[in-house]
């Protein structure tokens, strides 16, 4: 399938519609909810592409009680209550939470009513609290199954790329991901995925249709619903201020090729442009001055633009320390890191920091990874240096970086850039990487330990379901534990990122934006990463963050409906 030209830019011009929508992300379903409930609607989108980072995403949703998981009914919802009131606690209100689950079946079903997503249950993906009361092993996370992009037709070249691609064409969804990995291991649940995927994707392309999955997926059926909804997207438009009437918000002014418009907004706007990823300065001001520019994986145009806009009308802010963290793989010079998902939970690896020793359960869910980091920083200990530690067995065995197949070596670049050593024995790859070498043998020797034991006294790697998800089932008895005893062994560099930050505007349980003082702003809501985040300092699951985007956002356009026009 060539590749097709960019279709042309539709132009902005001077006009009025019931709801517009900021941001070509979740923001997409606030606009079919709106559309649905017979508002007119717009969306507004800063860069060439539709899709925001959701598009660049693992596009898993966690909303549950929704139809799609096998206990949809109240007590389920009740139970979920429960989980999401033990890990947010006081981190954010708690009416945010419950509007949440309230409306998360509405929103799963209006998805499916209105775009042709079909969407499945990933069993097993754990929640990441799952011992906390109301907590699940089994998940609730939701996926989207392989999704047929050609139904974009001339619009295709709009879908914003994504950044977990596989290397042939075949739509890889986080269930695929997991068993993929462990071909070399379970090559009876691993090779019949493969081969249906190499079917879907390959045979597609046979009959002109390109599958894709994950974020891609998602991304796309939103869009899909949105063209086949008719709501216009106006790309390469940015929010450049709100609009309003006394107190009230009333539209924006938007630009596009220098050119500014006025957009108004009979309903209401939504704010739904993502974070501040980007905006290095506010980064280091609120999270840590430690941040390296570019190491978010967030979609480039997130400046924390709408965030800004709004506090212009007096909006308050609330979670600014906080982002979706993720471990990654450091990066080339120039490039962005690279997506480590299961490689800190599978057996025959560690993480160490400058002094040479582990410092906390790496098979932690990511973003009380990143929390960990950041504490350390402020406590005046902070992790200079981080690396994944591993063997050849392990090497042998799983994939890493999504595309470095088992026994293929690493590849020559990160050894170049100094991402990555490679060694003889512990000693001598301590002195690679700059480490004492007593305190990385030891830390080799108590790993053995631990693994022959399945109890990892230090930080109970192993210990959680969630951690045991992304394990090895075949090694006992502790599938995220195995010594590292076949050389050579090696160490590839790590760095903090994250999927994006999720402190901004505070919304109440409607998503209408605050003042400081608790006032509501008429006719302003935010959604997604603009908003602060509904599950305040924590992630209660695979999926949390689309999912409070895709909910909110019909949460938003359900009530900017019953607004006065
Ligand atoms: C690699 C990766 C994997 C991830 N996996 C998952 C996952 O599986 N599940 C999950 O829940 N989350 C995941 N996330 C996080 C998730 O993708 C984001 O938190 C979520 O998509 C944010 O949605 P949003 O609508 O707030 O922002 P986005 O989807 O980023 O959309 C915001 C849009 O607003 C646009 N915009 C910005 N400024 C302006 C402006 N001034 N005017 C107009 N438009 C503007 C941006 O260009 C962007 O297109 C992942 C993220 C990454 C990067």
């Amino acid at each position: 399938m060539g590749k097709k030209p960019m279709p042309p830019l539709t132009p902005a011009r001077d006009t009025v519609v019931d709801l517009l929508v900021v941001g070509s992300g979740t923001g997409m379903a606030a606009a079919l909810a709106g559309h649905d409930l017979g508002l007119s609607c717009l969306i507004v989108e800063k860069t060439p592409y539709v899709g925001g980072s959701t598009a660049r995403s693992g596009g898993a949703f966690w909303i549950p009680g929704n139809p799609v998981l096998p206990d949809g009914g109240d007590e389920a919802l009740a139970l979920a209550q429960t989980y999401v009131r033990a890990v947010v606690g006081d981190s954010a209100p708690e009416e945010r939470g419950a509007a949440f689950l309230d409306a998360g079946r509405a929103t799963v079903a209006l998805l499916e009513r209105t775009t042709p997503m079909k969407f499945f249950w990933a069993r097993g993906y754990s929640d990441y609290h799952p011992e906390e009361p109301g907590g699940l092993a089994e998940g609730r996370t939701c996926e989207c199954r392989p999704f047929d992009a050609s139904v974009l037709g001339s619009e295709r070249p709009r879908l914003r790329p994504g950044v977990m691609e596989a290397p042939v064409p075949m739509p890889v969804t986080g269930a695929d991901y997991k068993w993929m990995n462990l071909l070399v291991r379970t090559p009876a649940k691993a090779l019949p995925r493969i081969l249906r995927r190499a079917a879907q994707g390959i045979g597609g392309m046979l009959i002109a249709r390109e599958y894709l999955a994950g974020g891609q997926a998602l991304a796309a059926g939103l869009f899909a619903g949105v063209l086949r909804a008719g709501i216009p997207v106006w790309t390469e438009t940015a929010l450049v201020r709100l609009l309003r009437d006394g107190d009230r918000v009333t539209g924006a002014v938007v630009r596009q090729n220098d050119r500014e418009v006025t957009v108004r907004a009979r309903r209401g706007v939504v704010l739904a442009a993502g974070g501040f990823d980007h905006d290095m300065g506010a980064r280091h001001k609120f999270q840590s001055p430690s941040l390296p520019d570019g190491a978010s994986l967030g979609s480039k145009g997130n400046t924390g633009d709408a965030i800004t806009a709004a506090q212009d009308l007096g909006a308050a802010v609330a979670l600014m320390d906080q982002a979706w963290w993720f471990p990654a793989y450091a990066p080339l010079p120039g490039a962005d890191p690279l997506v480590m998902l299961a490689e800190r939970s599978l057996p025959g690896s560690f993480v160490v920091d400058q002094t040479g020793r582990r410092f906390l359960n790496e098979a932690t869910d990511y973003m009380s990874f990143g929390q960990a980091l950041l504490e350390r920083e402020r406590r005046g200990d902070p992790a200079e240096q981080m690396w994944l530690v591993f063997d050849q067995r392990y090497r042998n065995r799983y994939i890493m970086a999504g595309a470095v197949f088992p026994r293929q070596p690493l590849p020559k670049a990160w050894f170049e850039a100094g991402l990555a050593h490679r060694a003889e024995d512990p000693s001598a790859l301590a002195q690679a990487i700059g480490v004492p070498r007593d305190a990385l043998t030891e830390t080799f020797r108590a790993m053995a330990r631990y693994a022959e034991t399945g109890v990892d006294p230090e930080f109970g790697r192993g210990a959680s379901a969630y951690d045991r998800y992304y394990g090895d089932p075949t090694i006992g008895p502790n599938p995220n534990l195995a010594p590292l005893d076949k050389p050579p062994y090696y160490a590839v560099r790590m760095v903090l990122s994250d999927l994006g930050t999720c402190g901004g505007v505070v919304a109440d349980e409607h998503a209408r934006v605050l003042r400081e003082n608790g006032e509501v702003i008429d006719g302003l809501y935010a959604i997604g990463n603009t908003a602060a985040n509904a599950f305040g300092a924590t992630y209660p699951g695979a999926g949390a963050t689309i999912g409070q985007g895709l909910v909110y956002g019909c949460i938003a356009a359900r009530h900017a409906a019953t607004a006065r026009a």
